[in-house]
Parts: C-alpha cells; sequence; structure tokens
C-alpha cells in the first residue's frame, strides 16, 4: 500500500474488450486478462446477454438438495470437454477452493477404502495453488513459505521440471525427462502415506511463467497409477486456453484424478470454480447415509446460476467461433512482435505456451545471473506500460503477456512495444 504513495491506485471507470478506461480517460490495453481471468474480453456482448436472461429468471439457488437447469448443463458440458477419466463436478467460488476440494476428497477417499495412512501430498518446488491454507501449504513461492509456514500442510516437494533451469544444448523434453527421476524417488519413497501428487501442467504461473514440457505429464500419470496415488492437475490458470490446448492435459495426453479449473471458467465475469473428478472416486463416498462415506465440503454459493451461465456463454464461444484454432495464429504473431529481443543483453530467454509468452530480465544474460529483487526491475516495466496504455505487470523481473483472446494484431503491436520499451528502460545500465 505504501508504493501507492509514489504510484496512485488506477481507478477504472468502464472496460470494453481488451481495453480499460480510467476516470482521466486514460485507456489500457489489459495484457494480463486481469490476472488471467477474462477470455473474450470486458463487456463481451455476448456474455452480457446470456447473464441479463439469466438474471430474471433465476440468481441463484443453494444446491443441496436443490439444483438448477443451468448448474447441470455446464456439468455436462464440462464432463464431455475434459479428459475421459473426469465424470463428475463439484461446485465452489474460487481457485484456492477447488484445490481444496480436491486435497480433501483425495484424502477422503483414501480414508473411506481404510487406508489411513495416506494423509500426505507430493507438489514442485515453485509452484502456486492458490492462497487458503491447504492450498498455500501445496504451494511454493518462497516468500508465502517463510511468511506462512508455521500454519501449514507437511508437504513432500519435487524439484520443479521447469526448463529454465535445463543444460545449454539440452531440449525441454529431455531436461523435464531426465528432472523425473526426482519424482519417481519420491514416490517410491512416499507411496504409502501419499493422497495425491499436485501439479499446475505445463506453466508455473504465479511462480514466473515458467515452463516445462508435456512429456512431464505423461510420465507422471503412467507413475501415478503404478504407485496408486491421485494427480490432480490444477488447471485454473492454464484451463481454457491459455496453453494452446483447451486444457494443458491434454498435451500430455493424459486424464487426472482431479482436474481443478477456475479463473477462466466465467470467461473472467464471476467468481466460480469447479473441481473434476472420476466415477471411481465418486462411487467411495457414495452410500447409506449411516455409513457416513459422505464428502463433506458446502460453500454457500456453490453452483451459483448467474456465474454458471457466464460459463455456459463462454463454452459458446469457444465451439462457434473457433477459438484455439485462431489462438495459434495469434500467439505465432505474439511471438514474432517480441523477436528483437531475443539478443536483448537483459534478456535470459522468451518462452512461450500457446497464449502465454514470458521475457526474463537478468543482469547477465550469458551467466543468467539474477538482479537484486530489491532493484524491482519490473516495476519499472509496470510504470512504462502505465504511462503508455498498456497494463502490464511483471511478476518479479518476469515481463509476460496472458491477453484476452480477442486482441487483434495492432493491439498486439501496441502490447509488444511497450514492453520491449519497458524493458530497455528498466535494464539500461
Ligand atoms: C490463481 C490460482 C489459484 C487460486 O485461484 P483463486 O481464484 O485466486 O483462489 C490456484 N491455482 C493456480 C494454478 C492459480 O493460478
Amino acid at each position: 500500500m505504501k508504493d501507492h504513495e509514489q504510484l496512485p491506485v488506477t481507478a477504472i471507470k468502464s472496460a470494453r474488450g481488451v481495453w480499460l478506461e480510467d476516470f482521466d480517460g486514460n485507456r489500457y490495453i489489459d495484457a494480463i486478462s486481469s490476472w488471467w481471468v477474462n477470455l473474450f474480453g470486458h463487456c463481451n456482448p455476448r456474455i452480457n446477454d446470456a447473464l441479463k436472461q439469466q438474471l430474471d429468471t433465476l440468481e441463484h439457488v443453494m444446491l443441496a438438495g436443490f439444483t438448477h437447469e443451468t448448474v447441470i448443463e455446464l456439468s455436462e458440458r464440462l464432463i464431455a470437454l475434459t479428459p475421459d477419466r473426469l465424470q463428475r463436478c463439484f461446485y465452489a467460488d474460487n481457485g484456492s477452493s477447488a484445490v481444496e476440494v480436491a486435497l480433501k476428497m483425495s484424502f477422503h477417499y483414501w480414508h473411506n477404502l481404510g487406508l489411513h495412512n495416506k494423509k500426505r501430498f507430493i507438489s514442485l518446488s515453485n509452484s502456486y495453488h492458490g492462497e487458503t491454507l491447504g492450498a498455500l501449504s501445496m504451494g511454493n513461492v518462497k516468500l508465502y513459505n517463510d511468511t506462512y509456514g508455521p500454519l501449514m500442510l507437511d508437504t513432500i516437494t519435487v524439484k520443479s521440471p521447469d526448463c529454465y533451469y535445463r543444460e545449454a544444448g539440452e531440449s525441454c523434453h529431455d531436461y523435464s525427462v531426465r528432472i523425473f527421476s526426482e519424482m519417481e524417488n519420491a514416490l517410491q519413497q512416499h507411496a504409502d502415506e501419499c493422497c495425491a501428487v499436485i501439479v499446475e501442467p505445463l506453466i508455473q504461473c504465479a511462480g514466473g511463467m515458467r515452463m516445462y514440457d508435456p512429456i512431464y505429464l505423461s510420465m507422471l500419470r503412467e507413475a501415478c497409477d503404478r504407485y496408486d496415488v491421485h494427480l490432480i492437475a490444477d488447471e485454473v490458470a492454464v484451463g481454457f486456453g491459455r496453453t494452446g490446448s483447451l486444457f494443458a492435459c491434454e498435451q500430455g495426453s493424459i486424464s487426472p484424478d482431479f482436474l481443478c479449473i477456475g479463473k477462466g471458467l466465467t470467461g473472467g465475469y464471476l467468481p466460480l470454480s469447479a473441481t473434476l473428478t472420476s466415477e471411481k472416486i465418486y462411487s467411495t463416498f457414495y452410500d447409506d447415509y449411516t455409513n457416513l462415506t459422505g464428502f463433506m465440503h458446502s460453500h454457500s454459493y456453490t453452483g451459483n446460476a448467474l456465474g454458471c451461465r457466464a460459463a455456459l456463454a463462454t463454452l459458446d464461444i469457444f465451439e462457434s467461433d473457433n477459438v484455439i484454432e485462431n489462438n495459434k495464429i495469434k500467439s505465432a504473431y505474439m511471438r514474432q512482435a517480441v523477436t528483437e529481443l531475443e539478443d536483448h543483453p537483459h534478456i535470459a530467454e522468451i518462452r512461450q505456451h500457446g497464449m502465454v509468452l514470458a521475457m526474463e530480465m537478468v543482469k547477465d544474460r550469458t551467466t543468467r545471473e539474477a538482479y537484486d529483487w530489491k532493484q524491482r526491475h519490473g516495476l519499472e516495466v509496470y510504470k512504462h506500460g502505465l504511462k503508455n496504455n498498456v497494463l502490464l505487470r511483471p511478476i518479479g523481473d518476469v515481463v509476460y503477456f496472458v491477453p484476452p483472446y480477442i486482441i487483434n494484431n495492432d493491439e498486439i503491436d501496441l502490447m509488444a512495444r511497450i514492453a520491449i520499451e519497458g524493458i530497455n528502460i528498466a535494464t539500461a545500465d
């Protein structure tokens, strides 16, 4: 908050498409989709219309003993669109809660089978799974762990396949395969006490848009089956086309035991999340009441009708506009727009999976020596963006684009030019 003494908060008056407008009439391209939630632009006419209709029909009803048409339709469509194994949906209202649901359900599954030793989880270094205590315990971003560590669950951390650390000349594929041995060892050692492995498929977003190869997902799926440990895919950030496929798991040709989705689920309109799971897991909870095997978790706004309607309108757009295919052209254009940074002395790497592109600023390109974090080079890029009509919000020294899919080439050009200028200013010696 103290930063704002120098840098006032930007108050937004209205928004349309990729553009945000403040009270002084300044406009900003929302290059980060308002923290990765927006897919098809602000005030999208199609989502707006769907919501207006829903608003005059049913705004909300509790989802215990009651249900409604919108949530049923959404569940059916999500099951049809997600990998095979996923047959059942559980709703919450944010990504962290979707992760909590997956953790509790995985634990409870083994508990229902009488395997009471299984109570720990494996997660990757540099991962992020949300802010509530269970989800935070799965995360591995140092600042969070240093602060809230004493409150956290005892999670097993395995080295991330983050390809930033591959050897010179080594491919991401080969690095991801090589690093998998660490996961194999952890599973061998801890499978008896482990409920699940949780990962962010392909991109560790909050961890600085660090990326890895889909082969890791394939190997992980195979190993989780072999060791009888669940696989939780946290696609809260990467789901709904960000990595180039509708779900990132598709690129590893895998079905997780739990899939957590949120953020883009409603196109960036309303807080709604879901945890999808298999019929097999569902059925261990399905029993006579007096056997007390039921899953215990509820949120007041579970399955909110407005959220579900926004999600349906979002899925309609994916279907009718051939979004995944068209994004391939857009992501190639976005990559080409930052070509001149390839040999920049302070850019260690430009990396991309689909509609997520990241540029990592470093003190020395050859040694990859990082800047002292206290120098806040990313903040310089942010400020330059604000002065020049682009909302960029670097994570540390990583400048990235996660734009709404409706961004056009002119807007990509502007976004890229301002990012490049910002990087030049922030890294000038
Ligand atoms: C944002 C995020 C979450 C948490 O979602 P919230 O809606 O902010 O609670 C969980 N997992 C991942 C991978 C995320 O990026």
